[in-house]
């Protein structure tokens, strides 16, 4: 399985999907999700587990990882922000002077990577679940970057959806007020509504919620699989998966001798 501006790998500690820069950021960032195997089964979820682990491949550069709280906090990827610390925040931005490399962990949500280049190259790794997106982290994100990197061009903005809960399985009570508030605000073809319930589809709201803020279609990539259906590649909440998640990761490239 594969889609455009993704790259599938199998490593023996699990499936590794790298996110393709491209040509004008790759020299800056990189950013992997690691999915479902070996790694990620025995650390549960557990961020400094997981770093335990890889930090060795990456110069044991500091690392934030924050403690996801469904809203749109971000947080600059900063030593003073990293391991052992667990800041509450569901964004983190990475730009030229970080200290530290970025992670945030799922099962169901959706991982969202933006990354652009104004006056300097900035990244941000967002946890967009159905609050998330009903707040439009995605937007706050972009709006984040424009107040804070001069210069700045949309067509020099790209966009990564990764895969994360589909509409076939994800459905809310019409009873539920906040199913009710998507409903009236997630574009049309996001929402589909049944006899008790309504179905999201998050990631297609996601990938409106970034063109509405004028990212060009071709720039925005989605790794269109479900979560809960793709049981082999990923962990699911909904399917069962109390603790396990998949690890996104983005850091600089100049740390590493990747480039
Ligand atoms: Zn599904």
């Amino acid at each position: 399985m594969n889609f455009p501006g993704f790259k599938v790998t199998h490593e023996d500690r699990g499936v590794v999907i790298d996110l393709e820069m491209p040509q004008q950021l790759r020299r800056y960032f990189f950013a992997r999700l690691y999915a479902k195997g070996k790694m990620n089964d025995e650390a549960a979820g557990d961020p400094e587990k997981v770093w335990r682990v890889l930090a060795e491949e990456y110069g044991n550069v500091p690392l934030v990882a924050p403690l996801q709280v469904h809203g749109t906090n971000i947080i600059t990827a900063d030593k003073n922000n990293s391991l052992p610390l667990r800041p509450e925040a569901d964004g983190v931005l990475l730009a030229e002077l970080s200290s530290a490399f970025a992670s945030l962990r799922f099962a169901d949500c959706v991982p969202v990577v933006t990354a652009g280049i104004a006056e300097e190259p900035w990244l941000y790794l967002l946890h967009s679940g159905f609050k998330g997106t009903l707040q439009n982290i995605a937007a706050a994100a972009l709006s984040n970057a424009r107040q804070r990197f001069g210069h700045f061009d949309k067509n020099r903005i790209w966009a990564w959806i990764c895969p994360g809960i589909g509409a076939e399985c994800y459905s809310r009570r019409k009873d539920d007020p906040s199913a009710v508030k998507a409903s009236k605000l997630f574009s049309a073809e996001s929402v589909f509504e049944e006899e008790e319930y309504f179905r999201f589809d998050l990631k297609k709201e996601i990938a409106s919620q970034i063109l509405a803020f004028g990212v060009p279609a071709e720039n925005i990539y989605t790794f269109d699989c479900c979560t809960s259906c793709c049981r082999d590649l990923f962990y699911s909440y909904r399917a069962g998966d109390a603790e396990k998640r998949i690890f996104l990761l983005a850091g600089m490239p100049k740390n590493l001798n990747l480039m």
